[in-house]
Formats: C-alpha cells, structure tokens, sequence
C-alpha cells in the first residue's frame, strides 16, 4: 500500500496530478505570495523525486527545464512520484534577483527556522513540505550574474548510489563536490535525499543548449532509477569526471580580456587571458595552475584585485584525450 503523500496540507493520491500553491508569505500589500508545485504521482509505488529550480531568483534556465520535463511527463505512465518546483524563490524571480528581499541568499539558509529570517522561514518549508518527503532531487542552476558555467553535474561523488545516478545524468561534465553549508544540497543530504545539482549558462537568460542538455539529463536520471522505463538504444556514456576544481582570481583591477573559452581544456601555465591598463601600458597574463578543464568564466571584463576570472575543474591525468568538453551530445 503506498504511503499518504501530502503537501502543503493537500494530499495527492496515486495516479493523480495536482497543481500546489505553498503559501510562502505576504507581501507588502498584504496578499499571500505562493509557490507553486506541480505532483505527478504515478499508480505503482517508486522513487519520490523533486525537481527545483530559481533558489536563486535570477537563474532561469532550470526552470525552462523543469517546464520541459514536465511537458513530457504529463502524458507518460510513471513510477513513483515528481515533485517539481520550477520557482523557490518566488520573491527573487519576481524582482529578477538572485536574493532575498532582506538580501540574503536561499541556498545558504537551510535547513532554515520557523521563527528565523525571511530565507530561514522559506528554506525550512521547502525542506519540510517537499525535499523531506522525496528519495531524489536535482537542483538547477547557472552562474551567477555576470557569470557563465559550462553545463555540469555537481555532487558527493564518495557515495556510490548519488555517483551513478549522477553519471546517468550523462552532462559533459560531472563534478565531485562537498557540499557547502547551508545549501540544498547538504540539507538533502542529511535526510538522505541523493541529490545533483546541474549547473549551466548564465543567470537572467534561456539558453537553449544548456536547456537541451538539462532536460536530456533528467530524463536519463529519472529512466535510471527506474521513473521512467528505460530506453531501447543503449546510452553511451561520455561525461568527464572531475576530482576538484578552483576559480583563478585576478592579481590586480583592470580589464580582462579572456582568451578561453566554455569546456576547453587547458594545461599548467597556459594564459588564459590577460589584465590591462586602460593605455595597454601594463599588460599581465594569467596562468592556470593545473591541467583541467574551464566550466565557468566571469563575463565582464571589469575587474578588481582579487576577482574570480575563470573556474577550472581539475582531472586526474591529462586532458589530452579531449581538447573539449562536449558542449550538447544529442
Ligand atoms: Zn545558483
């Protein structure tokens, strides 16, 4: 017998779809801003998964992706349960903000509080009305402003059930990485959620590969764990595999002018751009430390000392046998 699923007070029972509005808080002029939340709950018992997107506000990729992957869920017979919430920070995506109104960041405010601040208090529903009640998760997201990320999976690697349902993701890259406090991530994970992150494009935009390539991956990581029946033609695995990455920072202020570009390997000391004066008096080139591969760049070329140019994800070996990552494969 499956278990009673309800959220936000309403119960969603098997074989039902129902549209949830979570009442999250008023606004100024008094009316309830909600959340809202898509339940597909298949008949037969199987993972309860939830899909969420815009913790920060500005980052719109992800919720085109869970559109999508709504789109072709709605008609298809499921195992289990989704659980899609393509707008957490209703607050921040109605101001075009990756914050808060209090400015404080969502993904840095779990498990949050009842009686604590306003992200505390929409962190601690989130967690409580839907990621507490799921086995899985993916969690979208992009750079952040001024920002582009090469598209990625981010997750604990060491835990073998998270490693294969992230590899089954199939993104051109995944990425091992601890958790931050605070995050999603680590409050799913202490309820033992597995979770991804996939991480992709810039903030405040729809860019159509990485939306391509998000909704690829979750339809693949749903077939994996058995959601979705799995396809007939075999999934060739390609996604590089990453033990670490670090953000090279700019010695000084100036202007940058990038000379890598998204997924491009790179070797110890190759330039990867260089920092000028405005009469081109002074000119210093930036070097990576260590062979890896660029998964995100900072896009504006004004900087200060100490300003995150470009993230590289380091692998073990050499980077010989791609120059690239592989941007989309269809
Ligand atoms: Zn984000």
């Amino acid at each position: 017998m499956p278990k009673k699923l309800k959220i936000g007070g309403v119960e969603v029972k098997p074989g039902e779809k129902k549209t949830i509005n979570l009442e999250v808080a008023k606004i100024y002029d008094s009316t309830e801003l909600t959340m809202p939340v898509r339940v597909i709950r298949g008949t037969k018992d199987g993972p309860i998964v939830f899909l969420s997107a815009a913790i920060h506000g500005d980052e719109l990729n992800g919720v085109e992706i869970i559109r999508e992957v709504l789109k072709y869920l709605e008609s298809k017979k499921i195992k289990g349960t989704i659980i899609a919430v393509p707008i957490v920070n209703v607050f921040g995506f109605n101001n075009k903000s990756r914050y808060l109104p209090d400015r404080r960041d969502l993904n840095r405010s779990f498990p949050g509080s009842t009686h604590g601040s306003l992200a505390s208090r929409m962190a601690k529903i989130f967690l409580k009305e839907v990621v507490s009640k799921c086995t899985h998760g993916i969690d979208f997201h992009t750079g952040a402003i001024h920002r582009s990320n090469f598209p990625q999976i981010r997750a604990d690697l060491s835990c073998s059930k998270t490693r294969k349902f992230a590899k089954s993701f199939n993104a051109p890259m995944t990425l091992d990485s601890k958790t931050r406090d605070g995050s999603l991530r680590e409050a799913a994970r202490k309820k033992g959620v597995l979770t991804l992150v996939y991480e992709g494009g810039q903030a405040l935009r729809f860019e159509d590969s990485v939306i391509k390539m998000g909704k690829k991956g979750c339809l693949a990581a749903l077939r994996e764990i058995g959601v979705l029946l799995p396809l007939k033609r075999k999934v060739i695995p390609s996604t590089v595999k990453a033990y670490g990455s670090y953000w090279i920072r700019s010695p000084k202020g100036g202007t940058f002018k990038l000379e890598v570009s998204l997924g491009q390997a790179v070797k110890k000391n190759q330039v990867i751009g260089v920092i000028n004066d405005p009469l081109g008096e002074e000119v210093e080139e930036i070097l990576v430390h260590n062979n890896g591969y660029i998964i995100g760049v900072n896009e504006l070329p004004l900087v200060t000392q100490g300003e995150a140019l470009v993230h590289v994800a380091t692998v073990k070996g050499s980077t010989s046998k791609k120059d690239r990552l592989m941007d989309f494969v269809d």
